[in-house]
């Protein structure tokens, strides 16, 4: 096992995901058997109960985990699905450590950070690297070099290379920012040279510097760089601006990243062309431009983009492979104006929860079905068009999902009873991927031309069965369900150019080079307008 560590200096943001997922990205093009781990050092146990606008959204696992966005950059990047024991968070390791202490699982021992905390840390990194037997491991600690939270994980990370077994190796890359405050463009070093002092400091000296900047990396600034840091010039490398993410291993390749970590690993780098051109065709896709589709995505988490990063990204890996380009406008629910909606080729609604906006989420559904705009509607967007079309086809003025107005005599969304009496809300959805049926000779089974397809969950509501026959008998159907029809999946209305609800989330299953089928049809058909 060789372990790659991946810590953040200077300030949040700065992309420490991006270069973990590249890194991680050239290793397995280079043949190896890979993956990448996220540690929070937050006290939350998961992503799950985090507003979307304070930290990103909250990226679904296979097996459900709800987890932070990384983790999707991660799959995206390895077309690999990545199990929710890949993120940790300190509420994890605490609780883990706190119930066995319960237990007398240290009986006589007085429990501490080190070393309970720490071995605790390292049992679930190691453990993820034997069970899935991979040839190199990539842990991303989150958060700053210096933050508190962060401590009992840079520890347990100096400890494994400390304690080393022969044939294992750590590395450790430190992802840093060298600003340019001036117009003539100077790079100052100072802010990385105190990053580095701080990682020391706590007794980790890095191999490699990935350093942020708007322009590739001057020499003379790599010489300070290496200078004051103790890193070998060889290994500061520049992670400059680009125009696309996927564009970083790239970046990287081109700085022999690849053949530096098999040195120092004592390996050879066998890198197969074929593999590397396959990834050059996928970025080359991603970054060409063609027409250009205008979507609104018509949402509440409106301040922060990565609130919203997968449904961005499954819009332009679709775009990508249908030749053309997709600008994207955010806009928000709770001040959207009717007439703002026929203005665009396509219009998707994304997930949510709670009553802000949803009003302008359901006027947004009528407006696109009104003026047949290509609609795809993605969780609440799914339950919210049943709503709109309730309310004008079977006017039912006050349909609504019992999650806004609990006791509407018309409930076109609800609880199912058995989910009546669960109250807790971490982790309390339905989460992850379940089998879907699909109707012959719909829509849905044209896109995706199979009898079942698994795809991940993240809801608490579903559409009331009993409300259907009317909804179909005024030209809504349901064209996919799960849990032997207890659970609606698809709806559609054939009379529409194209107008979709899912129930589900394919933007998680989504990457690039593979977009989700959905995706693609929507934007697709929001092209052909
Ligand atoms: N709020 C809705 C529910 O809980 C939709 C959730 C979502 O859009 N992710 O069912």
């Amino acid at each position: 096992m060789k372990y790659i560590f991946v810590t953040g200096g200077v300030m949040s943001g700065l992309g420490k995901g991006v270069v973990t997922s590249s890194i991680a990205k050239l290793l397995q093009l280079a043949g190896l058997n890979v993956s990448c781990i996220k540690i929070d050092p937050y006290l939350n146990y998961d992503a799950g109960t985090m507003n979307p606008i304070a930290h990103g959204e909250v990226f679904v696992t296979e097996d459900g985990g709800e987890c932070d966005m990384d983790i999707g950059n991660y799959e995206r990047f390895l077309n690999q699905n990545i199990p929710k024991n890949h993120n940790i968070t300190t509420a994890q390791v605490f609780s883990d450590v706190i119930r066995k202490e319960r237990d007398g699982g240290y009986l006589g021992d007085c429990v501490q950070i080190i070393p309970h905390i720490t071995d605790e840390i390292r049992r679930r990194i190691t453990s993820v690297g034997i069970d899935e037997s991979l040839d190199v491991l990539i842990v991303e600690c989150g958060g700053t070099v210096g933050d508190i939270e962060s401590l009992p994980f840079l520890e347990a990370l100096r400890q494994m290379r400390a304690t080393c077994p022969p044939g294992e190796d750590v590395l450790f890359i430190h992802v840093t920012l060298a600003p340019s405050l001036d117009v003539v463009g100077e790079q100052k070093t100072k802010p990385t040279q105190h990053s580095v002092q701080e990682l020391r400091r706590i007794g980790i000296q890095p191999d490699y510097l990935a350093v942020r900047c708007t322009q590739p990396l001057q020499d003379k600034t790599k010489e300070k760089l290496a200078l004051f840091t103790g890193v070998d010039i060889a290994d500061v490398l520049s992670c400059h601006d680009a125009e696309s993410i996927f564009e970083i291993p790239i970046i990287l390749y081109e700085q022999v990243i690849v053949d530096s970590v098999f040195r120092k690993f004592g390996h050879t780098n066998l890198m197969d062309p074929e593999n590397w051109s396959s990834w050059n065709n996928v970025v080359d896709s991603m970054t060409k431009q063609g027409r250009t589709v205008r979507i609104a995505m018509v949402g509440k988490y409106v301040t922060l983009t990565d609130s919203y990063v997968s449904v961005n990204q499954a819009l332009r890996h679709a775009a990508a492979d249908l030749g053309v380009s997709v600008k994207i406008d955010l806009l928000d629910s709770e001040i959207i104006r009717n007439d703002i909606i026929p203005r665009y080729d396509g219009i998707l609604v994304p997930g949510g929860f709670g009553t802000r906006g949803a009003e302008g989420i359901i006027q947004t559904a009528r407006q696109a079905r009104l003026h047949d705009i290509p609609y795809l509607g993605i969780c609440f967007g799914f339950q919210l068009a049943a709503v709109a079309f309730a309310r004008d086809a079977l006017n039912m003025h006050d349909a609504h999902t019992s999650e806004i107005i609990p006791d509407t005599d018309n409930v076109v969304v609800h609880l199912l009873p058995d989910q009546l009496s669960d109250h807790a809300t971490g982790g309390s959805l339905r989460l992850g991927a379940h089998a879907i049926n699909i109707k012959h000779d719909t829509r849905a089974s044209n896109i995706y031309q199979s009898d079942t397809i698994r795809r991940r969950h993240r809801h608490r509501y579903e559409i009331n069965t009993d409300v259907i026959p009317r909804l179909e008998g005024a030209g809504m159907i349901f064209s996919a369900s799960s849990d032997d029809n207890r659970r609606m999946e698809i709806l559609e209305i054939p009379s529409c150019r194209f107008y979709m609800g899912v129930q589900f989330h394919p933007e998680f299953s989504s990457r690039p080079g593979f977009p989700e089928a959905s995706y693609r049809a929507f934007v697709d058909a929001a092209s052909r307008i």
